[in-house]
């Protein structure tokens, strides 16, 4: 068992790092305030391959391991998290894409998608379908070698400037659970597709987010994502990257937000004394550092088990993001308390890591979720034989 980074990912982290360093921590803040998606800096972030991380090389990915594709969205987290996890979402999509799309779909946007031209959002939740997602009712229909899609989308992020929309649809009859669900390849701007305006949000206010409805919308039977019936299978695969990579994202933003407290305390003084003198102050430090080394070790452990096919590989996943998203909120919420009230004000950037990162508590499967995906597990037979 070998904990520590090969040098060649340690290269690879930095080259996240400088890239964070230089693109993304000058403007996140601005970005943050007025509501702006830097597709241009996406764009640039795809020509260093982190548009495709995972992505098959078959479409221009760079097809690393998942451990790999941490690495870098840990380092951009740490100065935006909100644009890092758009960029996550468009890695899932693109793998979807990459790994289940016929011949002619990869053909017409997978080196688009993994090159950050070309974006991709993540179609699964309904208006009155989200943690019960194999409850969506989104139709699409056999006509003749197409198909036609309707129904709602809610919260979808991206909606409205990407330029490919991974939708999940219900192919089988009414009620047929998640056994009815297929997946397609749907472009944006397809007649038939009307978005909503753009949600006013807590956090992740550098990426939009939307509801759109279809209405009719004509998609070639070769837009479809492996055979019907599968795309719930190929939903749930794509977000156990998913998780992995939002509790990346909150690893990032707790680390962005420890360091920022670490320097604080030095800098600042009360009672005639360096805040770091003060050892209440010295044991939350302490107790920050332990838990994001742990919770940073569960993403990395989730990460290797889906690299690696084990069984359970989707329970690991579910237990990292519960676990490290919610010691990232934590992280950041303590990292706020040591700004006082500096913490409070958007000069410094705690309060923005902290409303970014609430967030990842909800998406992708809420916390609550993935208590559930894990004990339905732990109840069923040798469980703890293959999961400790
Ligand atoms: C900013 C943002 C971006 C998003 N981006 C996307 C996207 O790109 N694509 C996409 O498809 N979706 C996206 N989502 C949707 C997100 O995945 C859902 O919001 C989430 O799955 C929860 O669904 P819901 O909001 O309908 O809550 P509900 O399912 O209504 O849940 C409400 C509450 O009940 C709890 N709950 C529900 N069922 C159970 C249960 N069985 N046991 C215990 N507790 C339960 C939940 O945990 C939650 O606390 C996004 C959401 C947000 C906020």
């Amino acid at each position: 068992m070998n904990f520590e980074l090969s040098e060649e990912q340690r290269a690879f982290a930095q080259s996240a790092r400088d890239f964070a360093l230089a693109e993304l921590a000058p403007h996140a803040a601005h970005w943050d305030a007025e509501g702006i998606f830097p597709k241009e800096t996406i764009a640039q972030s795809g020509e260093l391959g982190f548009c495709g991380l995972y992505a098959p090389e078959s479409i221009g990915g760079l097809a690393l391991p998942r451990l790999d594709a941490t690495l870098v969205f840990e380092e951009m987290a740490a100065f935006d998290p909100s644009t890092t996890a758009f960029i996550t979402i468009h890695n899932m999509a693109t793998w979807m894409l990459g790994s289940w799309g016929s011949e002619s779909v990869r053909a017409q946007w997978g080196e688009a998608l993994t090159s950050g031209a070309k974006l991709a959002s993540y179609c699964l939740t309904e208006p009155g379908a989200g943690s019960d997602a194999a409850s969506l009712k989104t139709r699409a229909l056999r006509d003749g070698d197409d198909y036609l899609i309707t129904g709602s989308k809610a919260f979808i992020s991206g909606a409205g400037s990407t330029d490919v929309l991974i939708v999940m649809a219900r192919t089988g009859e009414p009620g047929s659970g998640a056994a009815g669900i297929s997946a397609f390849a749907v472009p944006a701007d397809a007649p038939g597709i009307a978005y909503g305006k753009k949600e006013e949000k807590m956090g992740w206010n550098s990426q939009p987010t939307r509801t759109i409805s279809f209405d009719q919308v004509r998609v070639p039977a070769a837009n479809l994502l492996g055979q019907e019936g599968d795309g719930f299978k190929i939903a749930m695969k794509g977000l156990d990257g998913g998780r992995i990579n939002i509790a990346t994202c909150s690893i990032g933003a707790a680390q962005g937000a420890l360091s920022t407290a670490q320097r604080y305390l030095h800098e600042r003084r009360q009672f005639g004394r360096p805040l770091a003198d003060f050892q209440a102050l010295q044991f939350k430090l302490a107790d920050m550092a332990t838990e994001l080394v742990a919770a940073r070790q569960m993403v990395r452990l989730a990460a290797s088990k889906l690299d690696a096919g084990h069984a359970d590989a989707s329970v690991y996943c579910a237990m990292a993001k519960r676990f490290a998203t919610d010691v990232g909120f934590e992280v950041c919420n303590q990292a706020l308390q040591i700004h006082g009230g500096y913490g409070y004000i958007r000069e410094y950037p705690l309060e923005r890591l902290l409303r970014d990162a609430r967030v990842h508590q909800i998406l992708e499967g809420t916390n609550e979720i993935m208590r559930v995906i894990i004990a339905r597990r732990m109840l069923q037979d040798n469980a703890t034989e293959t999961i400790r």
